[in-house]
């Protein structure tokens, strides 16, 4: 697996395997891999001749505060995991490489959408976003570019950002990857002491509760979610940010749980804010 932390060295590489024929996909990531990370590599090298992955911690997605500076990192550890999963180039750049001291051009959505869910708590979150997925879109230049479902909003954001600008990228989104008790692998789960570990199940014991009731033919978002809020809120260590239903597209209010509605929550747990999620008539429900 090449190691790349310029710009320059990135683009060069894979430029060069798209003039020799191969397709390349593209799987960003800001480190600290675990399966959830390790299976969007394996999507990516079932479809792709050549598989680059991403490895920044983005500060432009970070709000003043929030967790930029105990972001866990590992590299080592993560180029194990990526080249075990057949990666062929992990591109690891500085902060500086990335932006220059005076950057100050981002891409945002200036709609209602990045506004909602994680928005609502994340102001400035969906513009680093998209600023960064945006520069590694141009860099590589990919032909496929992976991404989890756990990051709902995210997923809905960066199609929308790659219809409206014009992007020639396929995005694909993977499953959830949990733990086998439930929890949606995460690397802030890290943050997490024993007992906080425990109680960090109710965010997957929602989900699973709100995905049978929706199959049982539940219509209604508020009796799903009052459900779900009321599960969340029976653990003491628990408190929620939002528990909401969207349509699955715009990130808007549902008003009926048809097929494709978002099922979305952020839950803090002690100072740890997790997600987790689950779309109505999805392939896991
Ligand atoms: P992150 O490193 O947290 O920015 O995540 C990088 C990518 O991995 C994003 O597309 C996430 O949605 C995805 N991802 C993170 N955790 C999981 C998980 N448990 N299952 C599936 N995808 C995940």
């Amino acid at each position: 697996m090449i190691v790349a932390k310029t710009v320059q060295e990135v683009r060069a590489q894979a430029a060069r395997w798209k003039r020799e024929g191969h397709t390349v996909g593209l799987v960003p990531t800001m480190g600290y891999l675990h399966e959830g990370h390790a299976s969007l590599v394996d999507k990516a090298r079932s479809m792709c001749g050549k598989v680059v992955a991403s490895d920044f911690v983005n500060p432009t997605q970070f709000g003043p505060n929030e967790d930029l500076e105990a972001y866990p990192r590992d590299f080592d550890q993560d180029c194990a995991l990526l080249e075990e999963h057949g990666c062929d180039l992990v591109f690891y750049p500085s902060v500086e490489e990335m932006y220059a001291p005076d950057a100050a051009t981002y891409v945002e959505i200036l709609s209602d959408m990045p506004k909602q869910l994680c928005g609502r708590t994340r102001p400035i979150h969906f513009r680093g976003v998209c600023t960064v997925v945006s520069k590694l879109f141009n860099i590589v230049q990919p032909d496929f570019a992976f991404f989890g479902q756990k990051d709902a909003q995210q997923l809905a954001i960066i199609r929308r950002m790659v219809r409206e600008l014009s992007y020639g990228i396929e995005i694909v989104a993977c499953p959830i990857v949990r733990e086998a008790d439930g929890l949606a692998k995460s690397s802030r789960n890290t943050y997490l002491s024993p007992e906080e570990r425990q109680a960090a199940l109710v965010l997957s014991r929602a989900v699973f509760r709100g995905q049978e009731l929706a199959a049982s033919g539940l219509r209604s978002p508020r009796e799903l979610l009052d459900a779900m809020t009321a599960l969340i809120q029976a653990e003491p260590l628990a408190r929620i940010d939002y528990v909401s239903a969207v349509d699955g597209v715009t990130m808007m209010p549902a008003q009926e749980l048809r097929e494709g509605v978002l099922v979305a929550m952020a839950v803090y747990i002690g100072k740890t804010r997790l997600i987790d999620n689950f779309i109505v008539g999805g392939a896991d429900a």
